[in-house]
């Protein structure tokens, strides 16, 4: 395709085969079956990873190992000081490996190299702020029940956590989650998707290294059915910790609720950016352009469709396509690469087919529109896509497309504004721009969305929570509030003195 900017593969040198075993009570494991899976580049085709196909043993295992050392109190019992050491000690440990994680990571997942450093060093963060909250977690005093009375609601750990994750930012989502379970008290069984289990494993041997007990933190590979699953139907375990599609996500809500275990969800999202006339026209571009591609746009936060006032339509669609036009896609082994490959054909396809339904149905191509040709990489790329004349009720503008793909939707009041952010089943994020702040609070104050950007997108820190409305999920992670999740609450009321009167009749 012309006039996009497209970098061309790049000679590297492939790293050894990484061959990844199961996380099991402290010792790296094989499967009892033998059997593996493999996981190939979406970018380069090369064979990245092999590694043991866990089922029924190996996760039941992991659960009971993940039990006795809860219960043992090695460390859910452990001083918030303690924990909060190691969790440091992690975080330096992966700021010394950010080269050596990040290459698999693009391997594994085809995004640039440039972001897979970003997420992995970024992920330090997280386990920094985690060990502070495990210093500070407290919970209730009561001093004012009566003079013989006293009350403490204690923060106890809420046991057994199976963390589950996807495919697209495997590093920073079990970030967002496995420190601040560790912090809480919590043992976990951790299983990666399957198309992107190694830097999972790489993260374990970091653990391993920084001394965590074993059983304390258990890692099983494998797919959904039989390993996640079973993680989230044993009665062994105490919460699901799941960030996933919302179809997955619905399965495992199910199947959980007959041992009425806690389930977090982080789901998908339809995200719109909406743009007022009197925003600052270029900074809104440059933002749609980074929400839509970043991560090759499969990125639950993605901003997949803009919602732009009608008087500056043509104008703003010209400036996006503009700057897509400088984005640089192809190799995304080279640094200067923002938008990678594919993770699979097939969904490669999928998202070629949801572009087709929508021009089919009246909707305009105005950049893009097909699968990408990256030479020397072939095909399993998708250009820069901007599609017009959306109508809300297409597939395009409701669905999740994750890809490189935006649908541009206008308005002409405020009210319709909000009214089309929230005509989705998803709930995720939103963002508005406008110099005016009393249009930035109002549709803040309106949108329902866990997070709403006001002239920004996507900037997040480890203390502010983050999660979904609607479909997009349940509970929060992150901050304060994703670190309550991991607790249970216990009231302790004493009674001071033997004034309690009795309740049997005294003779
Ligand atoms: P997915 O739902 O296909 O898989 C996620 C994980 O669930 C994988 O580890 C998979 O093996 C496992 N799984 C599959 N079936 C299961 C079952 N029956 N029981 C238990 N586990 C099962 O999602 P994906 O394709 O890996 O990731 C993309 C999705 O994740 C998108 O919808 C995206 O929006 C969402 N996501 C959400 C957030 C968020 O924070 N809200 C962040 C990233 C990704």
């Amino acid at each position: 395709m012309k006039d996009i900017t497209i970098n061309p593969a790049i000679p590297f040198e492939l790293p050894p085969l990484f061959e990844g075993r199961h996380l099991i009570n402290g010792t790296w494991q094989d499967s009892a079956s033998g059997e593996t899976f493999e996981r190939r580049s979406p970018s380069h085709g090369h064979i990245v990873s092999r590694s043991a196909m866990g089922g029924e043993v190996e996760t039941e295992a992991a659960i009971q190992a993940a039990r006795k050392a809860f219960d043992s109190g090695v460390w859910s019992r452990a001083s918030g000081k303690e924990r909060a050491t190691l969790l440091l000690k992690v975080a330096d440990l992966i700021e010394q490996n950010v080269d050596r994680i990040a290459l698999i990571e693009t391997l594994e997942s085809g995004k640039p190299i440039s972001q897979s450093k970003g997420e992995v060093g970024g992920a330090a963060d997280l386990w920094r702020y985690a060990a502070s909250l495990a210093r500070s977690t407290h919970g209730d005093s009561h001093n004012t029940l009566g003079a013989d009375m006293m009350g403490v609601v204690l923060k106890e750990p809420i046991g057994v956590v199976s963390i589950i994750t996807p495919w697209n930012f495997p590093f920073w989502i079990l970030s967002q989650k496995l420190p601040f379970a560790l912090a809480a008290g919590c043992t976990v069984v951790v299983k990666p998707s399957e198309m992107t289990p190694s830097t999972t494993l790489m993260l374990g041997e970091l653990l391993v290294e920084a001394g965590l007990p074993a059983g304390v933190c258990n890692m099983v590979l494998g797919y959904g059915v039989p390993v996640g699953s079973l993680m989230s139907t044993h009665d062994g375990v105490d919460m699901v910790s799941f960030t996933g599609s919302t179809a997955v996500g619905k399965t495992i809500s199910a199947v959980a609720s007959d041992t009425l275990k806690k389930v977090a969800l982080e789901l998908g999202g339809k995200n719109p950016q909406v743009i007022f006339p009197d925003a600052d026209l270029d900074a809104a571009a440059d933002a749609v352009v980074f929400g839509v591609y970043f991560n090759v746009g499969q990125c639950c936060n993605s901003s997949s469709r803009i919602i732009v006032h009608e008087d500056i339509a043509d104008d703003f669609r010209e400036r996006v396509v503009a700057l897509s036009r400088k984005v640089k896609f192809g190799d995304p082994l080279d640094p200067t690469t923002q938008v990678g490959a594919i993770v699979t054909p097939e969904h490669n396809a999928k998202i070629d087919a949801y572009v087709k339904q929508a021009q089919a149905s009246g909707a305009t191509i105005a950049l893009g529109g097909a699968p990408l040709q990256v030479e020397g990489l072939g095909d399993q790329f998708y250009q820069p896509t901007i599609v017009t004349n959306v109508q809300p009720e297409m597939p395009i503008a409701r669905d999740e497309v994750f890809g490189p793909v935006l649908s541009v939707l206008t308005f002409k009041t405020l009210d319709e504004a909000v009214a089309l952010t929230n005509d989705s089943a998803y709930g995720l994020s939103a963002g508005v721009w406008s110099e005016n702040v009393h249009t930035c609070l109002e549709f803040a104050r309106r949108a329902e969305t866990g997070t709403v950007w006001t002239n920004t997108w996507m900037d997040g820190f480890p203390e502010v929570a983050f999660g979904g409305f609607k479909q997009s999920g349940q509970g929060r992670e992150i901050g304060r509030y994703g670190f309550e999740e991991f607790f249970e609450v216990k009231s302790v009321v004493m009674r001071i003195g033997n004034s309690r009167t009795p309740w049997v009749p005294q003779d």
